[in-house]
């Protein structure tokens, strides 16, 4: 079985899906892979159709199922020094490389591999595949295809959503969302630069007001959770030493053990830019600030008696409670009512990185786990 989550594997790796492109490629090699097999999927597209998001029971459409949950796009390989190509799964040693073998082609492609056995075993519950788009720019493809899955299938009893945690099991995520900051100001010669508004100038007070709510946040405690983080991704601005800038902007990235954090961090955030707006506007009315919540995804709280919990870690044999600081659509999930843990092959530390890779033991593990899985769906 592990031989051919492999060979799945590499299809999968093979499509580029980095979250700027379209997925459907993907999305319709997986439903003719299950339609070969007489099971049926359904496609949740994104508005102007070039994403897909795609759902499909195997075995009964009966109440009690367990949703396996996954992300089919990927990060940029842009500008990182790779020793073979990303889109080919390349085997060395015990390794296996390409962008997404640990985040997380490497889960969709053993949840496959696992149809057959389940359709043959019968099941008496549903397994229930769901895989997404553009996961890894702010869970913004899942939302919809949650929607529908809690609207339209009988309730499931449990969701794994299978990003990298080495097969173990995590009961809790930090929410995250995702700011775009644009400032506008006036341009002038760099010697008179009272005839004009500098918004790389006014954009640093503003970046200097995320360091400083980074450093505050610091030292609030949390009981599972490392403290709440926000970090500067990017930046633009300007174009030349003697012009005074008229566009900056920046993106910046919130992190939080618990909503109510962020929704207050957000909120200084917001009175600070609207005061530096006012203030900008006041010299220059063609300027300002604009403030754009690029994604907001809420957290994964404990629930140590759910039945995603108890599944997991009859499946897993791990007991131990652990939380991680990135996002994944279990806190999706767990808002719409359905309980979640992550739990998933490879690890969370060759996610994005050059060179990305899992261990093949990986694969066998997470084998083992879709075994244990068929056999409690079935009995
Ligand atoms: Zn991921």
């Amino acid at each position: 079985m592990s031989a051919s989550a492999v060979d799945i594997l590499a299809r999968l790796i093979a499509f580029d899906t980095t979250s700027r492109n379209s997925n459907l490629a993907l999305i319709a090699w997986v439903e003719e892979f299950l339609r070969a097999r007489g099971v049926a999927s359904q496609r949740v597209a994104n508005a102007d159709g070039s994403k897909a998001n795609l759902y499909a029971v195997v075995g009964p459409a009966v109440p009690g199922g367990v949703v396996l949950s996954g992300h089919t796009d990927v990060v940029p390989v842009d500008g990182q020094p790779w020793s073979s190509d990303p889109w080919v799964l390349s085997e060395r040693g015990d390794k296996l490389y390409g962008r997404g073998t640990a985040d997380m082609k490497s889960f969709i492609a053993l949840a496959l591999a696992h149809v057959d056995e389940a359709l043959a075993a019968p099941l008496k519950r549903p397994m229930i595949l769901a895989f997404s788009y553009d996961e890894e720019v702010g869970c913004l493809g899942a939302p919809t295809m949650i929607a529908e899955i809690v609207r339209d299938l009988p309730r499931p009893a449990a969701v794994i959503v299978g990003e990298p945690t080495l097969m173990k099991v995590v009961s809790a995520h930090k929410s995250v969302r995702s700011f775009v900051v644009e400032v506008t100001g006036r341009e002038a010669h760099s010697s008179l630069p009272e005839q004009g508004v500098s918004a790389v100038m006014e954009a640093l007070k503003l970046m200097n007001l995320v360091v400083e709510l980074g450093r505050e946040a610091k030292l609030v405690s949390h009981a599972h959770f490392t403290p709440a983080t926000m970090t500067i991704g990017r930046v633009e601005g300007g174009t030349a030493a003697n012009i005074i800038a008229r566009q900056c902007s920046f993106v910046w990235d919130l992190r939080c053990p618990e909503m109510e954090q962020g929704d207050a961090i957000e909120a200084r955030f917001r009175a600070a830019a609207d005061a530096l707006d006012a203030e900008i506007k006041a010299r220059v009315p063609e300027g300002g600030v604009s403030v754009t919540r690029r994604s907001k995804t809420p957290g994964l709280a404990i629930a140590p008696e759910s039945e995603a919990e108890t599944l997991a870690r009859a499946l897993t044999g791990d007991n131990e409670t652990r939380v991680v600081s990135y996002a994944a659509e279990a806190g999706l999930f767990q808002q719409a009512g359905l309980p979640a843990v992550i739990c998933g092959p490879g690890s969370i530390e060759q996610a994005h990185q050059p060179d990305e890779w899992i261990e093949r033991s990986q694969i066998e593990e997470g084998a083992a786990f879709m075994r244990r899985l068929v056999q409690r769906l079935s009995a």
